[in-house]
């Protein structure tokens, strides 16, 4: 049955992972994954989910199954974040929010759902470049797939007059990706002004904007990072996607938390999606793990834990910070501009390193890196960044 089978191509950022764990040298750096380490190059667990955890171990309850979309309270608390508390959009009842398979799970559901609305139409426009995934997700969901530009290599910023461009000649109907902060592989965002403009050219050609919110609070704040979803929110489009993740905000990467929520015209509308949303979820995988979402709920709905987990993260965000200054600095000090990494937000930068660069850092010093010249700026230290900058240095010559 399986002997036609064909060999699938192994992820590149994963087998790049395997390499540096094969890697003998002592001084390796991995700066091709996707995690936020700490100071001590570890994955933090914070002290707010450890505080949950700990309860949730004394007093250990029954596993039963969490209902298809997921615990009630994490789904609630989870719209505040996104959407603001007391946001209108919330007491109109128009959006509808499943907990999901982290942010990939988001992706996912939302992307069987829209193409069963879709149908033969199903297109979607993807920021060129983006999350490899995103292009996996929709291509297998079965929509058909567009790029916009994004990233300008000459500035290592946005084109945004190439981007509003490409989306002004999309056919209506066309769903509009689109990263709401800490964009993944550049780190370029658009800043507010940019991003009204945006959200009056989707309205006016009547796309259906989906936006993905991976790093919430991994940039400038949980609110100021949400900048997108509040604008889409007030603009009065009748319709949108969110898909969200905790992965990286609560560092609980394994335990994919993810959420998605998708607002639709008036509450009866919501209702119908929450049914689809459901319906999905059940021919997916039927329902989400209990234990992540415990986690995530139980920081959330104490005022308490809340507050430390907002600092825990205020902290992950300001050691990003900076170590981007601190890389900028260092290779300023070897004559090397590289002002734009600090120009750059959340965990990744697009360095504007080539290829043959990329592998030299590799090969001579053990820096592991995309060959796309994407490195991964939390995963950066005090005690490895000199080592870095003065590599980086090297290898630009
Ligand atoms: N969207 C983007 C842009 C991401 O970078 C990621 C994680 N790398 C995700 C979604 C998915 O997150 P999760 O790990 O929660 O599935």
């Amino acid at each position: 049955f399986f002997a036609s089978v064909e060999m699938a191509p192994g992820d590149p950022i994963l087998g790049l992972t395997e390499a540096y764990l094969a890697d003998p040298r002592p001084n390796k750096v991995n700066l091709g994954v996707g995690i936020y380490t700490d100071e001590q190059g570890r994955v933090p667990v914070l002290k707010a989910v450890q505080q949950v955890e700990q309860a949730l171990a004394r007093d250990t309850q029954p596993r039963g199954y969490l209902p298809i979309d997921g615990l009630p309270a994490y789904n609630k608390l989870s719209q505040q974040l996104l959407f603001g508390e007391g946001s209108p959009l919330l007491e109109a009842g128009r959006v509808a929010t499943a907990q999901t398979i982290g942010g990939s799970g988001a992706l996912r559901v939302a992307a069987d759902l829209i193409k069963q609305v879709a149908g033969d139409k199903a297109r979607i426009a993807i920021s060129n470049p983006s999350w490899g995934n995103h292009h996996v997700v929709f291509r297998t969901a079965g929509f058909q797939l567009q790029d916009y530009r994004y990233y300008d290599d000459t500035t290592h910023g946005l084109d945004f007059a190439g981007m509003l461009e490409d989306l002004g000649k999309l056919e209506p109907g066309t769903v509009v990706l689109l990263h709401a902060c800490c964009h993944n592989p550049t780190g370029v965002d658009l800043e507010p002004a940019q991003w009204a403009q945006v959200v009056e050219l989707v309205k006016e050609r009547g796309l259906l904007p989906f936006v993905d919110m991976a790093y919430q609070g991994f940039d400038q704040g949980i609110d100021a990072d949400a900048t997108a979803v509040r604008m889409f929110a007030e603009s009065g489009i009748e319709a949108f996607v969110v898909a969200s993740s905790y992965s990286k905000s609560f560092s609980l990467y394994g335990e994919r938390v993810g959420v998605l929520s998708m607002v639709g015209a008036d509450r009866d509308e919501a209702a119908r999606l929450r049914s689809k949303i459901k319906q999905t979820i059940r021919a997916n995988y039927s329902s989400p793990a209990a234990h992540g979402g415990q986690l995530v709920a139980g920081v959330l709905a104490s005022s308490e834990l809340r507050a430390l987990w907002e600092s825990e993260l205020g902290g992950m965000r300001e050691r990003i910070h900076a170590m981007r200054a601190g890389l900028v600095q260092k290779l300023a000090a070897h004559g090397h501009e590289f002002g734009f990494i600090q120009r750059q937000a959340g965990m990744f930068s697009y360095s504007g390193l080539s290829k043959p660069q990329v592998e030299r850092l590799r090969e001579e010093f053990a820096i592991y890196a995309l060959t796309t010249g994407r490195i991964c700026v939390a995963a950066l230290n005090t005690q490895n960044l000199g080592y870095v900058a003065d590599a980086i240095a090297k290898v630009v010559g």
